[in-house]
């Protein structure tokens, strides 16, 4: 059907844009933030993505990159700039800490983000390498491309 050759066409040229033009938010917290800023900067060169662009607030992004240990007491503050994001969002865990608690199995440590706010790609390591989490960042655009998105602008869950 026409219609529907359009509408899809339309989709996968909004998942093209969109995975491309990815504006980020560091949520970073501990030492795996060194490894993020490697990737950000010239040298592993993030811009080379479409994601070199830094939002300092979450109003004005719509990627958030958790980079580090959060501990019981900070979850509420992400939980709250991740609601403040804007649809669409993604969220990339990055590093032991984040994806799980890492070595911190205690009660002051959350155990893994995804306890508190949906998580798109996980990206083990203590710390993981800059190529990681460009390689996570690559993974992510896969994903936003395959997506389906609505009249709203909103994706659909799976
Ligand atoms: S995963 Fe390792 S390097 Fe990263 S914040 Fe936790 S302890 Fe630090």
């Amino acid at each position: 059907m026409p219609g529907n050759f359009i509408a899809t066409r339309f989709n996968y040229m909004l998942g093209w844009a969109r995975k491309f033009s990815l504006f980020h938010y560091p949520f970073v917290t501990a030492c795996c933030g060194m490894e993020y800023m490697s990737a950000a900067c010239a040298h592993f060169d993030i811009d080379r993505f479409g994601a070199g662009w830094t939002r300092f607030t979450p109003r004005q992004a719509d990627l958030i990159l958790v980079v580090g240990t959060v501990t019981q007491k900070l979850a509420p503050v992400l939980k709250t700039v991740y609601d403040q994001m804007t649809e669409p969002k993604w969220v990339i865990a990055i590093g032991a800490c984040a994806v799980s608690g890492g070595i911190y199995d205690n009660y002051a440590v959350l155990q893994g983000i995804d306890q508190i706010i949906p998580v798109d790609i996980f990206v083990p390591g203590c710390p993981p390498r800059p190529e990681m989490i460009l390689d996570g960042l690559l993974k992510l655009q896969q994903k936003i491309q395959k997506q389906e998105h609505d009249w709203r602008w909103k994706k659909k869950t799976s």
